[in-house]
């Protein structure tokens, strides 16, 4: 039995941020172990959402009046928390966009478009989310580069050998994220990040899950590119962030042209752009939604993610003791650098049955392939269900999801 009683995290005092946790869900208490598609919001991030409707609703950055200056003073603090939520060196390193996939797309379009040619090479891990795999796949349908593909073990570990082995001298970027999503591998990204300098290559990692469950420091990474969404990391959906160190980002050309990325717009003369990170933020952002993931990262840093990454290590640990009893159950992944991801398969049930019967006991899990086709069929399966944990799930919890997966077993097989 995995033991909890050392730890600091008050899972009680947590979950009390959490009014979504008391909601019954078919008559049942609510388990939530869907934690790697969206994370729950604490209050403190539902009322920064309000507050902004309720007190300063304005548009940002071009207003002189009150609410206008109010607005923009709240959402440009959120860059400096960001800033240093990642260790970023520079507040002007950090852009907002709608998310994790479309930082990646800025990435590819605005730096891959312009520095990219027939031929050059792109790696992509086998690990990844199809949002670290498709913009590159477009951009190499439009610019002939070629998309290699970094090899992994059964384990779901990276094959650093063979890492290290696809550079050549047309090798431009390595895309790969901190830690994948469908199951649960954490990559070496500082050592993937050093090898691909060796070779001249920038790298682009997808933070998506690590923002949540790993201290991110992009200098001690050496990141060229860095992404994470708000959504998993307590805050609102439909924001989140791009790090690009600021050589780079100056030297890219806009990708989305609109108000607030220019300078001077004109028919006579070429139009000029905003210094960064204004040039990669057209149009009107989600200000209030920005200003509310400043709340949520100040949320996970009060508590640290150091202990909530602790805590979800042993809700993991007694997860996979509770899990590895049930006859027939295969987990898939099981690096030994692994984050609160559980993606398993189990004899004669499908997923998608397990996954709605599951729902019908108050249990959420995912199921199907996760937006990772590639590490899915690697697997030899085409999908699993997954159990990923926050910093609000209890052991308790992970008691009621087992035996409700005994009893939806028992109706299955
Ligand atoms: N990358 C990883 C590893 C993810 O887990 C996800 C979402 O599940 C994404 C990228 C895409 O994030 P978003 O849909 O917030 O853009």
């Amino acid at each position: 039995m995995t033991d909890f009683s050392d730890l600091m995290l008050d899972v009680v005092k947590v979950r009390r941020d959490f009014p979504i946790l008391d909601r019954q869900v078919h008559d049942r208490p609510l388990v939530y172990l869907d934690n790697a598609a969206t994370s729950q919001t604490p209050h403190q991030v539902i009322t920064a959402l309000d507050e902004v409707y309720r007190r300063y609703n304005a548009n940002i950055h071009r207003g002189l009046h009150t609410l206008a200056d109010e607005a923009t003073e709240a959402f440009e603090k959120t860059r400096d928390t960001v800033r240093d939520f990642i260790n970023a060196a520079d507040r002007r390193e950090i852009i907002f966009t709608r998310g994790t996939t479309e930082a990646i797309n800025l990435v590819a379009n605005a730096w891959g478009r312009s520095e990219l040619k027939a031929g050059d090479e792109v790696l992509v891990s086998r690990l990844e989310h199809h949002s670290n795999i498709v913009p590159w796949q477009l951009l190499a349908n439009q610019s002939g580069i070629v998309v290699k593909v970094i090899p992994i073990d059964e384990r779901g570990v990276l094959d650093m050998d063979a890492y290290r082995d696809l550079f050549t001298s047309r090798t431009r970027l390595v895309a790969v994220n901190h830690i994948s999503n469908a199951c649960g591998t954490v990559n070496p990204v500082a050592e993937l990040t050093r090898i691909a300098h060796e070779h001249d290559a920038l790298i682009m990692i997808d933070g998506a899950q690590a923002a949540p469950h790993e201290p991110i420091d992009v200098q001690a990474i050496d990141a060229d590119f860095y992404a994470f969404s708000g959504h998993k990391v307590y805050g609102p959906t439909g924001v989140g962030v791009l790090y690009g160190k600021a050589a780079l980002l100056e030297a890219m050309p806009p990708w989305q042209g609109g108000g607030e990325m220019i300078d001077q717009v004109s028919f006579e003369t070429p139009t000029t752009f905003a210094a960064i990170p204004h040039k990669f933020e057209a149009g009107t952002p989600a200000i209030a939604e920005v200003i509310a993931l400043g709340r949520a990262l100040e949320w996970v840093s009060d508590i640290g993610v150091s202990l909530i990454s602790a805590w979800e290590q042993r809700l993991l640990s007694h997860a996979t003791e509770e899990l590895s009893r049930i006859d027939g159950l295969r987990i898939l992944g099981t690096a030994p650098d692994k984050a609160a991801v559980i993606s398993f398969v189990v004899d004669g049930a499908h997923a998608q049955d397990i996954g709605l019967l599951i729902d019908q006991l108050g249990v959420a899990i995912r199921t199907g392939h996760h937006c990772a086709q590639p590490l899915l069929s690697a697997f030899g399966v085409d999908a699993t269900c997954r159990a990923s944990f926050a910093a609000y799930n209890t052991p308790e919890e992970i008691d009621i999801f087992v035996e409700s997966l005994d009893r939806v077993l028992g109706m299955l097989r």
